[in-house]
């Protein structure tokens, strides 16, 4: 392993190698003036390996990549990548409605392979601030820097029942493909109804040589709903609409999350449908003896260890009736939460916090004690001051330039947006008549 003690100062050291730093590094890397540096705990770029199930789509546009949103030029791009690879006609003609994840993890580890100042197997044990730099230390190597960008991403939530209970036959989907045994026989039990869970229960239902004796799918929703991607709900992915909610007060933004929440967390219509027609192919067609039970309404209470399985007590909400389910093997799909890094532990006492959440500036930096021109970024946390956009993909290298302005001090990405095609905020006067546009229009209408 290659000794870093003796870097030089960068401007800005990033903690974590995901799709959203990994966008950082690839638009600061054509400003040679801004030196960088990334840190990955892993030996190298996988992205959400243990949800990498074959079928697995992407669910956002696939323009929606590293760079593209403000600068299509950047030679990382996804068509860049399509076209470096000699299968740019191909794609085009392959017409896919969403791409496979797989597809996009591979683009993003080509696009790693382009970038020299990424560092995989590289965990950043602490980071300290002194004499103006922030300092990340490792095992044996340190970094000092002038800014610091987090992406660490957010960590699987469990609730806290099941957290004695995990291992090799509960646990959080986040570790479905590295867990998962053969299943044949055996009754496994999916909790959530989100996408996670529907790309496990699909998973489970494909291959017929393979099926489990039975499988039963529990959500807490009333049903298994669709993700909203109707035009105007895109909208709320939209720089414009995440400054609007930025500018709103605490008491609208948390109301507003609570009603956009299937814009964020329902199901892909196109798995709902396949998922329907497996088990409808399963039943009437295949008379497979498989048991398959859709259990929505239901909460998950308790975990109990048994003998041979685990029993999960749920309670239905509609009546309040507890129900027992028997299960060999349990997987979690109660999704994710952000949590500070614990390499942040020195600083965590000189940032703000409010309600929990460190206090946002527009530029996604966080406010704390320390000096003007150190800044601590932070990507993928600020949802509830940013809106829902902010832990997808879709406005990534959006926020990333913001975070390249900001360090270099200078507009380096043009981040003027048009009007938006909604006005979301109010207006003390629609000014139509008054600026002469109303009676121009009516002169060409006559
Ligand atoms: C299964 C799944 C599928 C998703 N699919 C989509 C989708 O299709 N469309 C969409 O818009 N969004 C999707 N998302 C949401 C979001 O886009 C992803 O979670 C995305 O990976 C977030 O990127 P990130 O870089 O913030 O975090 P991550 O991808 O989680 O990367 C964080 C990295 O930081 C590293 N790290 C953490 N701590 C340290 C440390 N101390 N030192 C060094 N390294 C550290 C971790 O090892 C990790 O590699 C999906 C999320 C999941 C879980």
């Amino acid at each position: 392993m290659s000794v870093l003690s003796a870097a030089a100062v960068v401007d800005m050291a990033g903690i974590g190698i995901g799709p959203a730093n990994l966008s950082l590094a690839a638009l600061a890397r054509p400003h040679a003036g801004i030196s960088s540096a990334f840190f990955e705990r892993s030996s190298e770029f996988q992205w959400h390996a243990g949800m990498m199930v074959p079928e697995a789509r992407l669910q956002v546009h696939y323009l929606k990549d590293l760079v593209s949103l403000v600068d299509p030029s950047n030679p990382l791009s996804f068509l860049a990548y399509l076209s470096k690879k000699k299968q740019l006609l191909s794609f085009i003609n392959a017409n896919f409605d969403q791409v496979l994840r797989r597809e996009f993890n591979q683009y993003y580890r080509w696009a790693c392979s382009q970038l020299p100042n990424l560092h995989f197997n590289r965990d950043v044990r602490s980071v300290t601030f002194d004499n103006g730099l922030f300092m990340l230390k490792g095992d044996t190597w340190m970094q000092p820097a002038r800014n610091l960008v987090l992406g660490t991403g957010q960590q699987p939530s469990v609730p806290a029942f099941a957290q004695a209970h995990l291992g090799e036959t509960l646990f959080h989907a986040s570790q479905y493909m590295t867990r998962k045994r053969s299943l044949k026989d055996k009754r496994v039990v999916v909790i959530g109804g989100g996408q996670t869970g529907a790309e496990i229960i699909q998973h489970l239902l494909s291959d017929t040589s393979a099926l489990p004796a039975s499988v039963t799918w529990v959500s807490r929703r009333w049903n298994f709903a669709p993700l909203d991607e109707s035009p105007f709900t895109n909208e709320l992915y939209t720089p414009q609409y995440s400054d609007h909610f930025f500018a709103q007060p605490e008491a609208v933004r948390q109301p507003l999350l609570a009603e956009q929440k299937l814009a964020s967390d329902g199901i892909s219509q196109s798995l709902l449908q396949s998922i329907y027609r497996r088990l409808y192919e399963l039943k009437h067609v295949l008379h497979h003896p498989c048991h398959i039970r859709l259990l929505p309404g239901r909460e998950l209470t308790a975990v109990q260890p048994r003998a041979q399985h685990w029993s999960l007590a749920l309670l239905h909400g509609h009546s309040q009736a507890r129900e027992e389910l028997s299960a060999d093997i349990a997987v979690l799909c109660t999704g994710y939460a952000y949590q500070m890094p614990a390499c942040l532990e020195a600083l965590e006492p000189r940032i703000t916090r409010r309600n929990d959440e460190y206090v946002f500036n527009p530029d996604y930096s966080v406010q704390w004690d320390g000096p003007q021109g150190s800044a601590l970024y932070v990507q993928n946390a600020a949802r509830s001051q940013k809106g829902i956009a902010d832990p997808n993909l879709g406005l990534i290298p959006w926020r990333c330039a913001h975070i390249i302005n900001s360090v270099s001090g200078q507009p380096l990405y043009d981040l003027d947006e048009p009007e938006a095609c909604v006005q979301w905020g109010a207006s003390a006067a629609f000014d139509d008549v008054s600026d002469g546009r109303f009676d121009r229009l009516a002169a060409v209408a006559n």
